[in-house]
């Protein structure tokens, strides 16, 4: 049931992903009136899970999974909202299965055995697994440009706004280019299929960024004991507990910007195909790039060309999360049980082992992530959402396209394993470039000062209060450390609050 000052609520906050929850929340404890309106009809956005297929209750993320030990604010904010989490066991890197142009073999063989690699590298590739080579190589053009690995986020952002390579900034080139002074050919192809992301139209620093800070050797991740939703539920509950208002399956389609003292008008539509009317002073726009572009927004004619430059200043990146259930963990046969991923240049490309069965119990479960585009558009056309157990109903719109997916993730896995592999018991295919997502997570374009826009962005037309955040573009757009700091930012220093007595004094928030 909605109250009546919902219809004319101080703040319309658009998208409940974590970034808008945690806009409703704060701004609702500091003493707004709140409305979070959600096209879904659940919250969380691309953290949003859902049950096990057959298990009602049993948490399966299809979206954020996990954190890292360097992600202050959400630590900090499940251990207030008491959700509960735990620490994952140490990636087993030397465990970590390859197959390479056909071959298969383990990172922990490679330095021993460097002809395991089936690719023709330069004397310092030689030896090196890809992560390794990756550690060398950012490394080594940091150096050029008198620079060591920053340790920090703060002094990544540093380093990718500031440092110079040749006479020009870091930020104005992409990743690879970077690196061609570094590596011979087929270092870079052994690399680039060994690494499991294609991110070459990302800026330099923010790939240099993501792959040391987000997947080094040196990370150290964190789980939801009962999935990342139950962190998104928690931020709901505490929305409602101060008052504010939630109203999910209701899209805004448009915005109406108006003159000065007037308020915003939203058009909503239900999905029952209702439409109504809301105004507000105020309007947070906790949504992803694609999102934005959907929305009928009433942008004033002289910011249009600043804005358009802006919302496309980063790149949504498409990615296709396929999660099979089995009976048994037969992988550990192959790869033993402390693998956490395996790596492949076939359309699969990265395959992540999950040791939920070992902890909760039920069944072992594997998630291959379609992270780079070769990989999509070998998968695509997928649905948007869809699953089917064994002995059940297929849910989704179109079971040819499920099967053949699943066929051909069952075949990669064959060869990737170099075994017989059983059936599945269950199986779900989430595609994030379906609209409103555009993509799974996005990456700052080469060229752009992502300080500057990530400012702009929180504050596009500054005669009108309207306002953007979420995690695309935050300075760790990947994570919802990003959505979450940079909505932060935001409630600070366009809403006055000041830092949450939870939050560690002087937490860095990014740009
Ligand atoms: C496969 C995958 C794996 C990931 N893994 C991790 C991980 O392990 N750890 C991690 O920290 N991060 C991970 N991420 C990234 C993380 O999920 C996101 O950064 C974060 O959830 C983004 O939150 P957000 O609130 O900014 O945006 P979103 O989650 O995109 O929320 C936007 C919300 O707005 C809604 N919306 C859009 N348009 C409208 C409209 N017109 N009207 C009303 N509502 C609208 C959407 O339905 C959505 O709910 C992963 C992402 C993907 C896709």
């Amino acid at each position: 049931m909605s109250s009546d000052w919902a219809h004319a609520p101080d703040v319309v906050v658009v998208g409940a992903g974590v970034a808008g929850l945690y806009a409703g929340w704060r701004l609702q404890r500091a003493g707004h009136q709140v409305l979070v309106v959600e096209s879904a009809r659940h919250v969380g956005g691309r953290a949003a899970g859902m049950d096990v297929p057959g298990s009602p209750g049993r948490p399966l993320d299809l979206g954020a999974m996990r954190f890292t030990s360097d992600h202050v604010l959400v630590r900090a904010m499940a251990d207030h909202l008491a959700v509960p989490y735990r620490q994952l066991a140490a990636t087993g890197h030397a465990d970590t299965l390859f197959y390479l142009r056909g071959r298969r073999f383990r990172a922990g063989e490679i330095a021993g055995d460097p002809d395991r690699v089936p690719y023709d590298v330069g004397p310092d590739a030689r030896g090196r697994t890809p992560d390794e080579l990756f550690e060398d190589v950012i490394a080594r053009v940091l150096d050029k440009a008198g620079a060591v690995v920053p340790g920090t986020r703060r002094d990544w952002n540093r380093v990718k706004e500031e440092l110079e390579l040749g006479g020009r900034p870091l930020f104005e080139y992409g990743f690879w280019n970077t690196v061609s002074d570094h590596l011979d050919l087929e270092s870079y192809a052994y690399l680039r299929d060994g690494n499991g992301y294609d991110c070459n139209n990302w800026s330099a620093g923010e790939v240099m960024q993501t792959q040391l800070a987000g997947f080094g050797r040196a990370v150290r991740y964190f789980r939801f004991r009962d999935g990342t939703r139950s962190l998104v539920h928690a931020l709901r509950r505490a929305v409602e507990a101060h008052g504010g208002q939630v109203w999910t399956g209701t899209e805004v389609r448009g915005v109406r910007l108006p003159g000065a003292g007037q308020r915003i008008e939203l058009s909503l539509r239900e999905t029952g195909g209702e439409t109504r009317e809301v105004t507000a002073p105020a309007l947070v726009l906790a949504v992803p790039p694609r999102a934005l572009d959907l929305m009928d927004l009433d942008v004033p004619a002289v910011d249009l060309p600043s804005w358009r430059q802006d919302v496309e200043s980063v790149v949504s990146h498409r990615v296709l999360r396929v999660v099979l259930g089995f009976a048994e963990p037969w992988w550990e046969d192959v790869v033993g049980r402390g693998a956490t991923r395996s790596l492949t240049d076939l359309p699969i490309r990265q395959v992540y082992y999950l040791d939920d069965h070992r902890v909760t119990g039920g069944d072992a479960v594997l998630s291959v992530a379609c992270n780079d585009d070769r990989a999509y558009d070998f998968f695509t056309p997928a649905p948007a959402f869809a699953h089917w157990r064994r002995g059940g109903a297929l849910d989704g719109p179109d079971p040819h396209q499920l099967a053949r997916i699943g066929q051909d993730v069952i075949a990669q896995l064959r060869l990737l394993h170099g075994t017989a592999v059983p059936s599945p018991t269950w199986m779900v295919v989430r595609d994030w470039g379906h609209d409103p997502f555009g993509g799974g997570y996005h990456g700052w374009r080469p060229g752009r000062r992502g300080s500057h826009v990530a400012a702009r962005m929180r504050r596009p037309w500054p005669r009108h209060d309207v306002f953007v955040c979420g995690s695309a573009y935050s300075d760790i757009p990947t994570w919802m450390e990003g959505a979450l700091s940079n909505t932060e930012r935001l409630v600070q220093d366009h809403f006055g609050l000041t830092s949450p007595d939870w939050l560690p004094p002087a937490t860095y928030l990014g740009w």
